[in-house]
């Protein structure tokens, strides 16, 4: 079968045969048709300090995507050759402390498709079948092939605060920022606040339906003038840039809360004391997504047909052309980028 394998230490990829993979008894084996690339496939691409640190090549690349069952393996019951599904690409435990206790996204001994073991930029990826995710016959391999940057929008926007009636300030709006604004929208938040410095980003996030869009410097002004000085009650985090960082405990009201989903590329310094303690704010880390009220959410939003994350997808490419898909999402001129792998 073919594959986009991280082929050694180094900058790129290389598409080569493979051989295709073997199940184990309580494994699915997926004929892989759409595949969403993500920055974390930019950074392997780009072999940068986190890559180094982090993967060992060789290994197939790609963690988010759907397609159909071609093969189970003896022990799996609830998954059938032929079903249309997408899976968590967090392999964890199921046997440690968080595991056991309803937080499985914070397994420590989570292991990443294409990251950690072989990833889905293939024809066929070999999935625990307790991984795997039915998709509704209305939810299409497109819509299934990215659940899982859309559910770390769901996961953000709606965890541990209630959305409806809310004010909203989403700072940064990559792919993951404009599925928030539409989640939020969906969710019943009466104005958001959505900020980029991309304006080809703030034009989707206005699609997607923001009531403000604006740069990070037009960001006080509007959000004191939505909420009568007060800021507002969350801030979901989604640049992982220092700046949008400060501004996201700057701008949250006092006593609200902000959802941190960006990562940033460094360590940085944060006055926990005015920024954090005197605001009384409560701060939430998101991993991933959680197992799996998260993908019950998403599924249930898809289904309502309260939310529908279609224009987030901007650019489509064969898997020859993974260069052309990098690039693509490097540009900055991109929402989510898919391969449509067969
Ligand atoms: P992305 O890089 O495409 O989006 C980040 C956006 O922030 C860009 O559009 C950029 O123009 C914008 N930005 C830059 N400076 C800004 C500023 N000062 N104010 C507002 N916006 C600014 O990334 P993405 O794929 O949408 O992911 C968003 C973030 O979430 C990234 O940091 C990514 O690493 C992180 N992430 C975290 C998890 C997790 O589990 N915690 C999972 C996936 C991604
Ligand atoms: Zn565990």
């Amino acid at each position: 079968m073919r594959a986009l394998v991280k082929a050694a230490a180094g900058p790129g990829f290389v598409l080569r045969d493979v051989p295709q993979p073997r199940i184990r008894d309580d494994e699915v084996l997926i004929r892989v048709r759409r595949a969403g690339v993500c920055g974390t496939d930019v950074h392997i691409y780009d072999w940068d300090a986190w890559a180094q640190g982090r993967c060992r090549p060789p290994f197939t690349v790609g963690h988010e995507f759907a397609g159909d069952v071609a093969e189970v393996g003896r022990f799996v019951t609830d998954v059938k050759v032929g079903d249309g599904v997408t899976a968590e690409g967090h392999i964890v435990c199921g046997r440690c402390h968080l595991c056991r206790t309803g937080n499985a996204h914070v397994c420590p001994n989570t292991r990443i498709i294409g990251v950690d073991r072989d990833g889905c930029f293939a024809d066929f990826i070999a999935m625990p079948a307790t991984n795997v995710w039915h998709l509704d016959d209305a939810v299409s391999y497109e819509i299934g092939g990215i659940h899982d940057p859309m559910g770390n929008a769901f996961h953000t926007a709606l965890v541990g605060t209630e959305m409806s009636g809310k004010t909203v300030l989403i700072t940064g709006c990559g792919p993951i920022g404009i599925f928030a604004v539409g989640i939020c929208r969906a969710a019943g938040a009466s104005r958001i606040i959505a900020s980029d410095v991309n304006q080809t980003r703030l034009a989707l996030a206005r699609t997607m339906g923001a009531h403000d869009v604006v740069t990070p410097q037009e960001a006080t002004k509007a959000v004191q003038a939505a909420t009568g000085g007060l800021g507002v009650d969350v801030v979901l985090e989604m640049s992982g840039v220092p700046s949008a960082i400060h501004q996201a405990f700057a701008l949250v009201r006092v006593g609200g809360r902000v959802q941190m989903l960006g990562i940033p590329a460094k360590p940085m310094e944060v006055d926990f004391a005015t920024e954090i303690i005197f605001k009384g704010i409560t701060i939430y880390g998101v991993v991933g997504r959680r197992m799996y009220d998260t993908w019950i959410q998403m599924t249930q939003f898809l289904r309502s047909g309260q939310f529908d994350p279609t224009p987030v997808i901007t650019h489509r490419f064969p898997l020859e052309r993974f260069d052309d898909a990098i690039a693509a999402i490097k540009s900055g001129e991109a929402g989510k980028v898919v391969f449509e792998v067969g």
